[in-house]
């Protein structure tokens, strides 16, 4: 029989308060991995009640910041014991390679030492007054219980993400994974109860989005919404976390550019361009699918690109020699073979890939594919495809390149490949991203703050400033001065 999995309310596994559970698939087998609950408002309203209570509740709210960095510190080592488990999970559940999955398991436990780190760092002020008899100073508290919504493409990567600082700051969560990739969330709840973290600090509820997700987002306990995602979906939480006046965090899409000078090491640039766009089959917000080259080197860097895309080797993400997995879910399959339709019916060329390769497996596969003939008005130049799909463009001009790139609704990341070190700063300075990539693509660290620029995202994750995203700043003033406070109605000559 297919194994079943509850909610993680207040630390103990709930039933679904409607019953119901939905399957989730392997996309490389199509076998059904297991099923999670579905869950609904009820279930929400149970959660965010745990949580609430765990909030207030002295183990949580009296605990010292050191001790709340060692229970990040001691779940970092639980999860480092657990990571070969956990990273085949994910895989099979998302179908991203293992190899890929366990580099990211290996690395998870740095965000919750880093957190853990930085818990009992969390520091106020003591603000100038125009009399000395004045105190002020600043301090920071938690928010109460944040709302974390995370998708498939690295499910425990970008919820710890949200967690550790959430938890660091002092913050009871519940998360609400992605439908399509619940089961390590769930591991990883059981895993900080093993670490010692009080019920109902982390709360787990699955589900879909419209259901269990806007049920999270709309509950007037919520005090902070942390979501990771498509734009769409974000911009629907920003509207209904601004009619309540609390904040959010949002990390959504992207179409980053990836800039290849004539003064570039061509061949490094090929494999950053390759690593960008076919890395974790494109299912990456940062993926850099907008590949602009200048116009001396473009004939050199595509043969190089689509030389090695036609050579990735596709199939069972479970295998070492495996380059390429499939895609998620089938609507993400449909999704991308039908933006490369519409890319040649908008008159692009299909230079490479551009189908359903012959794989042993019947799951969502698809080719790594370069069009060439597009420009930046295109529908396939413009919008996010989420999938291994590189658009590939000359340009002539620093300035000319600068505009094309910058040419976008989102603002994500940026790669520019070049040997000169003016170039490269001046770059950095004019591309409209949060993050800039030099000579190098997809690098990333917990202590290293990302935003998105424009479309792409609302507040910061990563780094000291994240943390402080789940803290509300109090500005405290004394009168230490003891002499008899004046009557205000009386004026001083
Ligand atoms: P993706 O393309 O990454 O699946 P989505 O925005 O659809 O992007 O999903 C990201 C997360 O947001 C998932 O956990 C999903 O269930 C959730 N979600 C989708 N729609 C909503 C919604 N209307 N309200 C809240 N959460 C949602």
């Amino acid at each position: 029989m297919t194994e079943r999995h509850g909610h993680y309310i207040d630390g103990s596994w709930r039933e679904p308060s409607g019953g119901e559970y939905f399957a989730s698939r392997n996309p490389a087998t199509l076998e059904t991995l297991y099923e999670a609950a579905r869950g609904d408002r009820a279930d929400i309203d149970a959660a965010v009640d745990a949580a609430r209570r765990a909030f207030d509740r002295p183990s949580w709210r009296a605990l010292s910041a050191t001790k709340r960095g060692k229970l990040l510190r001691r779940l970092g080592d639980l999860v480092a014991e657990h990571a070969e488990e956990l990273a085949r999970l994910e895989s099979l559940d998302n179908g991203k390679l293992l190899r890929e999955m366990r580099g990211q398991l290996h690395s998870l436990p740095e965000y919750l030492y880093y957190y853990g780190g930085l818990a009992d760092k969390i520091e106020g002020a003591q603000i100038p007054t125009s009399s000395i008899e004045m105190l002020n100073y600043t301090q920071r508290e938690p928010l109460g219980v944040v709302g974390a919504i995370t998708p498939w493409n690295s499910p425990l990567t970008l919820t710890t993400a949200k967690l550790a600082p959430a938890l660091a700051a002092g913050n009871t969560v519940v998360i609400k994974p992605s439908e399509h990739t619940s089961y390590t969330i769930l591991r990883f709840a059981q895993l900080a109860a093993e670490a010692g973290f009080p019920d109902g600090v982390i709360n787990v509820v699955t589900g879909f989005g419209p259901e269990a997700g806007a049920a999270l987002v709309d509950h007037p306990d919520i005090a902070k919404i942390s979501f990771t995602g498509s734009t769409r979906t974000g911009s629907a939480i920003a509207a209904s976390a601004a009619a309540r006046f609390i904040g959010c965090t949002l990390e959504l899409g992207g179409k980053s550019p990836n800039i290849v000078f004539d003064d570039a090491n061509i061949a490094n640039a090929a494999m950053g361009v390759v690593a960008g766009i076919y890395a974790a089959a494109g299912q990456t917000c940062i993926a850099g699918s907008r590949v602009f080259a200048h116009r001396s080197v473009y004939d050199e860097l595509l043969e190089r690109v689509a030389d090695r895309a036609r050579s990735i080797v596709i199939g069972d993400p479970l295998q070492d020699a495996t380059e390429l997995g499939p895609l998620a879910f089938g609507d993400q399959l449909e999704k991308v073979e039908s933006y490369v339709h519409l890319g040649v019916d908008e008159g692009a060329t299909l230079h490479a890939g551009g189908g359903r390769p012959q794989v042993d497996l019947p799951g969502y596969f698809f080719e790594p594919t370069v069009l060439t003939d597009v420009t930046n008005d295109m529908r396939v130049v413009r919008e996010e495809i989420f999938g291994p799909v590189a658009a590939i463009m000359p340009f002539d001009t620093e300035d000319e390149v600068v505009a094309l790139a910058n040419d976008t609704e989102f603002g994500l990341a940026a790669g520019v490949w070049t040997q000169n070190l003016s170039r490269a700063h001046r770059m950095a300075r004019r591309l409209d991203a949060g993050t800039i990539w030099i000579n190098t693509y997809r690098a990333m660290s917990p202590m290293s703050p990302r935003q998105g620029f424009k479309n792409s995202g609302v507040g910061i994750e990563h780094g000291i400033e994240s943390m402080h995203e789940y803290t509300r700043l109090k500005s405290v003033w004394v009168n230490t001065d003891e002499a008899p406070v004046a009557d205000p109605f009386v004026l001083r000559s």
